[in-house]
């Protein structure tokens, strides 16, 4: 462990921040709820995961060494906004007229290119659903066991109505079952549950299901909240330290992960609960089932009719970082552009002070910025704060590049250290590589040589043509008496 720093979280349990105490000195174990792949990964789903890779980079610069379980619903009947409990992945399947796990392969194959392109680190271990099902089998037989949940009509349901003699339903979201039963619609005749709040653990088959399990009541498929309890008691233990997932898991997924591991295992998975805010498009939070969602790979190619012009992966995920996870953050045209123009005097920052020289004394004290940034990282993961702190370091690096300031070896070298660690480490940004800026110079030559033959020929139609292309792909062209410029 490096110095000790006190690190405080936001817990959504006591809606309190609190001091960060692990179960085990110097160890984190953290479980987030990943994907549910029946579709291509939306922008807003990438915010929770950009978030939470942000969090990740955070406890391990802190000195953690941490356990980070990320997993990847592959199965499963998943609740819907109406309460009703759907198989979305085997619908995917009879659409397109594939196998499950094909649609699985296909989105996930996606996924990884996402968390590529967006700098995430791997999570340690990315379990599926799929795999665990026997590990699920056994917390459903554990729960049955002591008495918190029924078989019916070869399809297991959590018993809320017995598990609220025992412990409280609803720690987490705060919701009340008197108020839940007018939310929901009432029971009808056919459904098996005996109470509204009831949950399926275990499914009956239906003969569409694609995806079917044997079990001790029959062959059928696993509920949706189970498998998050199955994989993280086998990899974290019965508890852990922090679970997350954005702030649309909390009720009901996360407040019945909570009824299962107390109703299996007698306490709550985790100590820390943390939820990240949504991503939000003209105020509304960005879903597929609202249709108005836009896919990553839209935005980095400028083909999304919101946005006038393609966005760099790493500026989109400053853009990102810039608001607080527990912010919600509404995407605008006008709200990236201006983030872009902050992000690249980071980055100018950043490709200056490699270059500065040293002073033989420092004129500037640049230890305040350094425990400003440090403080922020320690006050619930506070990435705009830690930005503001690094704009800060900006300042002074200009100071010295223009002369107005200067700094000893060793305080400069801390200043660069600091500066390469918090963007590239901590916030995750990744500078283009060299080689590949050489590469986009030379073919930026040939590009700009042609337009330039375009106008001496008058050919006006190419020379925009080019000049609108490069625009979308976010490169800006400047003419001036000098040449042209590009950047
Ligand atoms: P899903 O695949 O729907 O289970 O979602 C994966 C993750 O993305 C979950 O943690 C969700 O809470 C999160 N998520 C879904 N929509 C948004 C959004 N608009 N903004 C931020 N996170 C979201
Ligand atoms: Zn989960």
């Amino acid at each position: 462990m490096k110095e000790k720093r006190s690190l405080s979280i936001y817990n959504s349990l006591s809606g309190k921040k609190e001091p960060f105490v692990p179960l085990h000195e110097g160890h984190v174990g953290l479980y987030v709820c990943g994907p549910t792949l029946y579709s291509e990964p939306h922008m807003g789903n990438m915010r929770t995961f950009i978030n939470f890779d942000f969090i990740y980079r955070c406890l391990r610069h802190l000195g953690y060494q941490v356990k980070y379980v990320r997993n990847i619903t592959d199965a499963g009947h998943i609740t819907n906004s109406a309460g009703q409990e759907i198989d979305s992945i085997g619908s995917a399947a009879r659409l397109e007229q594939v196998q499950s796990l094909e649609i699985v392969y296909k989105y996930n194959v996606k996924f990884q290119e996402l968390q590529r392109l967006y700098n995430l680190l791997p999570p340690t271990i990315e379990p599926t659903a799929t795999a665990h099902i026997q590990e699920q089998i056994e917390a459903i037989e554990l729960i049955l066991e002591k008495g918190f949940a029924y078989v019916e009509n070869g399809s297991v349901y959590f018993d809320v109505q017995a598990y609220s003699k025992s412990f409280h339903y609803g720690t987490l979201s705060g919701r009340k079952i008197d108020e839940l039963a007018q939310e929901t619609r009432a029971l009808n005749a056919q459904d098996e549950k005996r109470f509204f709040a009831d949950f399926a653990l275990w499914k009956k088959a239906n003969p569409e299901d694609m995806q079917v399990w044997r079990s001790p009541w029959g062959n059928g498929n696993p509920g949706w909240h189970i498998e998050c309890t199955a994989m993280s008691t086998k990899y974290l233990g019965k508890q852990f330290d922090i679970h997350g997932g954005g702030m649309d898991l909390k009720f009901p997924h996360h407040e019945d992960e909570i009824a299962q591991n107390c109703g299996a295992f007698g306490c709550n998975p985790a100590r820390y609960w943390m939820h990240a805010n949504m991503l939000n498009v003209n105020g509304q939070k960005m879903s597929k089932s609202f249709g108005n969602f836009f896919l990553p790979k839209e935005l980095v190619e400028g083909t999304s009719p919101l946005f006038k012009k393609a966005y760099s992966a790493p500026a989109v995920r400053f853009f990102m970082l810039q608001a607080h996870y527990r912010s919600t953050l509404d995407i605008t045209d006008e709200a990236l552009s201006a983030s872009e123009k902050g992000f690249e005097r980071l980055l100018e920052g950043l490709s200056l002070v490699g270059g500065l020289s040293p002073g033989t004394q420092s004129t500037i004290d640049i230890y305040p910025v350094i425990a400003a940034a440090e403080a922020a990282i320690c006050d619930d993961f506070n990435a705009p704060l830690l930005i503001a702190s690094l704009f800060d370091a900006v300042k002074h690096v200009h100071a010295i590049q223009d002369g107005k300031a200067t700094l000893n070896a060793e305080d400069l070298a801390a200043l660069t250290q600091f500066f390469t660690t918090m963007v590239q480490g901590v916030l995750g940004i990744e500078t283009p590589a060299k080689e590949e800026n050489h590469r986009l110079a030379g073919v930026m030559d040939v590009v700009l040589h042609l337009r330039q033959n375009a106008r001496e020929q008058k050919d006006w139609t190419t020379s925009d043509l080019i000049r609108d292309g490069l625009a979308k792909a976010g490169i800006q062209v400047k003419d001036s008496k000098d040449g042209t410029s590009w950047h």
